[in-house]
């Protein structure tokens, strides 16, 4: 398996440096951004507040007692989600495969993607310049191959700097680290831990898990693996994130593909993937919308509906295959995404024709295979064969044992 190259960005003291880069008045000033009301605490501290030990979450009179000069400012929300949205648009340069975290936090999946910029280094530093040009602000950068350790990185690289994490350096980076440095072990975890006599990282890494079972029950498992710096999660975009009005998924490519072929192939694999979750959900869609996104980024979205409302593999992919034709491709494609929309309860299928009846046991049979052993271990044997290019689908259903598309 290639390992995932995985971002993590996230801005500087960001409320406190929108407010600095608004108000010339207030650089290099220990400044922090507070909520609205009397009672409020500090949301933001500038790092010349930090400086003094001015620390997110205490009161104004606690801030006030380390650092008597500190200035005041309520925050702006507006300003701070317009600014997130400008960072999102330059991150969107780099992958299409960006989780906002937060407002001042994204992770990037940039996989696929690395090769066209250099390495992951120069996309970072390319992001870095472009923030501190275009907004006037500066972010930290983590790199590694998930997401806890991209955000782990990002902490070492702060403030305004890159920090790379790489496999062969987790071992000797984590080992001796307290369990709270991660994202995802708090304070409560770390006591119940120390009450075990495990102060450490590699303590944690080399437990029993069976006795940290005892201690923190299905949260276990997770504990021992991000001691060992495992974190499978993927970077979840907006696009998969959206409400139950759509059920959509999209895959960017390993290389840019350009053969209709190879493009009918991954609408299948889509087809069946959306159409799963529709079936999980006990939906149908009644309109099909394809997605493309061209190797320079522009994306060309088109959408049909369909007489009656269906949530099988075959019959979305038969709609997705008739938008397709109906473009005209102009460049080598870097994502193609099918979407469903105008939702409604399945229902109770409909057998009048015998061909219905059997399109629901089919995919009642593959949905319960796949759930029990993994995704694609049954898939459509069109998916297998390289061989026979003009196959829109084959009829053929065959059991599938290994792993080939994510
Ligand atoms: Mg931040």
């Amino acid at each position: 398996m290639v390992d995932r190259t995985i971002l993590h960005i996230d801005m500087d003291a960001f409320f406190a440096s929108v407010e600095q880069r608004d108000r010339p008045e207030l650089l290099n000033r220990a400044v922090a951004v507070v909520g609205a009301g009397r009672r409020t605490v500090l949301v933001s501290p500038s790092y010349e507040a930090r400086a003094f030990g001015v620390k997110t979450g205490m009161t104004k009179p606690q801030a006030r007692a380390l650092c008597p000069e500190i200035i005041y400012i309520t925050a702006h929300a507006e300003k701070y989600t317009a600014t997130c949205s400008e960072i999102i648009k330059i991150l969107y340069d780099f992958t299409p495969d960006i989780e906002v975290f937060s407002i001042d936090e994204f992770f990037l999946d940039i996989t696929t993607t690395m090769h066209l910029f250099g390495s992951a280094r120069d996309i970072a530093t390319n992001i870095r310049k472009k923030i501190k040009q275009g907004l006037s602000l500066t972010c930290s950068v983590g790199i590694s191959y998930n997401k806890l350790l991209a955000k782990f990185s990002s902490k070492r690289a702060k403030p305004d700097g890159i920090s790379m994490l790489k496999r062969e350096e987790v071992s000797a980076v984590l080992d001796e680290l307290e369990p709270d440095q991660l994202c995802g072990i708090g304070q409560k975890t770390k006591q119940t831990l120390r009450e075990m006599g495990i102060y450490n990282l590699g303590q944690l890494r080399n437990c029993k898990i069976s006795l940290l079972r005892k201690k923190f029950g299905i949260n276990a498992t997770n504990l021992h693996l991000m001691a060992k710096g495992i974190d499978e999660d993927p970077v979840s975009t907006a696009e998969e994130e959206e409400d139950a009005k759509t059920i959509g998924h999209s895959m960017t490519l390993d290389h840019d593909i350009t053969q209709v072929s190879e493009i009918q192939k991954h609408l299948l694999l889509l087809s069946d993937k959306v159409c799963r979750r529709l079936r999980a959900s006990q939906l149908s869609a009644g309109c099909v919308k394809l997605t493309i996104r061209y190797r320079d980024f522009t994306t060309f979205t088109k959408q049909k509906s369909m007489l009656s409302a269906t949530n099988d593999t075959k019959q979305i992919y038969k709609v997705a295959i008739a938008i397709l034709k109906t473009i005209r491709l102009k460049q080598p494609l870097r994502l193609i995404g099918i979407g469903t929309s105008k939702l409604t309860a399945q229902g109770s299928p409909n057998f009048l024709f015998e061909e219905t009846e059997r399109a629901y046991r089919l995919n009642k049979l593959l949905d319960d295979v796949n759930e029990r052993f993994g995704d694609e271990t049954v898939s459509f044997a069109s998916l297998l064969t390289e061989d026979n290019p003009e196959t829109v689908i084959s009829p053929a259903w065959r059991p599938y044992g290994t792993r080939r598309y994510k």
